[in-house]
């Protein structure tokens, strides 16, 4: 078979641990014996952040927005720990919030579903997508205790200083109690608006939304204000193909998702996201059968696996032991950039390729060979699973392909 060839180069965003091993593996095993594969490369990995003092992580993003696709390794976030361990110069930030404020995205997270694997809820048949609004609310807040006899007061100033506005949160006459202030933007409500229905568009998804607009008059109706004012540029093309958009209250919305088969996007609020994207993928099975893009409103994206480096595996490896570590979502990774590619160039053989390859990867693990952590999740009559090495996995695809 001749190689296929690629018009316009990915950027590649190499990583840590035992994800990167894996992205070696998965190029060499998987990639380039079939595509003249054409990258922009950057190494995330924490030692070239270290020494380039982070600098790598902001090119890297900076080139994502100019070339339009990007695919990433997970990485390390250090923390106290990691700079003992890797001596560095200090802990840098994380590299997908820095890549989160190049980009100014919102994060889809969709579950990959294979037949033989039983999600928890047994009706869900399709996979469920998250968007998680990625700014504002109870993540930049302001808290304080107020001591009895206290009264507290929501207060806005003007430009120049001048009060214009006061209501009083609570007077605390009766005992001593807690506050919070938490704020959110027109602007970045509207633009999470157009990732998501753009979103849906892509994936042919019907779009539910749900917050608590009942409760909240003004700052929750915000939310709903704005999706349904942005949804009017959508509906003719949504209407057109039998999608549609659904704002509810968000104990509906969570109420009409476990009745439901799956096959929506679920927008949530930053804190619904939060914890509503952890209970989706727990639900679905495994963290390694989770895939992840980041869409900034201007039609950029950035596909990555949703877990972490998977440490505990990397130091069995560095061991000499082999692993049973699932690299599905890091392959759902390369074919998401490079199918997005291929649409983007008009070019056909590279989407038709990854569709393939995620094909070989969905029936090799329905016919029984899988890496240890979806064993227990496996139930096919009449096949018995077993467990595979990430090597072993990856070389069986390859001879499916
Ligand atoms: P993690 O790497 O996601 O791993 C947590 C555990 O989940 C693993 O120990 C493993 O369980 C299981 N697991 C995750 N992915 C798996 C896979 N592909 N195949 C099989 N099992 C898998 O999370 P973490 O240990 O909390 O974080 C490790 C490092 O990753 C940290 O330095 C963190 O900063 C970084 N991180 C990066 C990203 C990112 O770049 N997007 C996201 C999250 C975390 P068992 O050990 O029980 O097998
Ligand atoms: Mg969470």
């Amino acid at each position: 078979m001749a190689k296929i060839s690629m018009r316009t180069p990915v950027v590649e965003m190499d990583g840590d641990e035992m994800t990167r091993v894996m992205w070696g593996w998965i190029k060499d095993i998987l990639l380039k014996p079939f595509i003249d594969l054409k990258t922009e490369y950057y190494d995330l990995g924490l030692v070239n952040r270290d020494a380039t003092c982070d600098g790598v992580t902001e090119q890297a993003a900076l080139a994502a927005k100019r070339l339009g696709v990007a695919v990433k390794c997970a990485t390390i976030t250090p923390n106290a720990q990691r700079v003992e361990e890797y001596k560095l110069k200090k802990a840098w930030a994380s590299p997908n919030g820095t890549i989160r404020r190049i980009m100014d995205g919102t994060v889809f997270r969709s579950p990959i579903t294979v037949k033989g694997i039983r999600p928890y809820i047994p009706g869900w048949k399709k996979p469920i997508a998250i968007a998680r609004h990625a700014y504002g609310d109870i993540y930049n807040a302001v808290e304080d205790r107020v001591e009895k006899g206290g009264k507290a007061y929501l207060v806005v100033c003007d430009s120049e200083g001048r009060q214009i506005k006061s209501s009083l949160i609570h007077d605390f006459a009766d005992g001593e109690g807690i506050i919070q202030g938490v704020h959110n933007l027109d602007k970045s409500i509207a633009a999470f608006a157009e990732s998501c229905f753009n979103y849906g568009l892509e994936n042919n998804l019907p779009v539910w939304m749900g917050a608590k607009d009942t409760i909240s008059k003004t700052y929750d109706h915000r939310f709903k204000d704005i999706f349904n004012e942005i949804y009017e540029k959508y509906r003719a093309e949504y209407e057109k193909r039998g999608l549609y958009f659904m704002y509810t209250l968000i104990d509906d919305v969570v109420a009409r998702v476990i009745r439901s088969d799956g096959g929506m996007l679920w927008v949530c609020k930053n804190y619904d996201g939060d914890v509503m994207s952890d209970m989706v993928a727990t639900a679905y099975g495994s963290l390694g059968m989770m895939s992840s893009v980041l869409v900034s409103p201007d039609g950029k994206y950035e596909y990555e696996a949703a877990h972490g480096t998977v440490t505990r595996h990397y130091y069995r490896h560095l061991k000499g032991e082999s692993t049973s570590t699932n690299p599905v979502a890091t392959i759902w990774a390369w074919t998401g950039a490079l199918k997005k590619r291929g649409e983007l160039d008009g070019d056909e053989k590279l989407p038709q390729f990854c569709r393939k390859l995620e094909k070989s990867t969905l029936q090799l693990i329905s016919s029984g060979y899988m890496t240890g952590d979806l064993i227990p999740m496996f139930k096919r009559r009449g096949v018995q699973p077993v467990t595979l090495t990430t090597r072993e996995f990856l070389n069986k695809i390859a001879e499916k392909l």
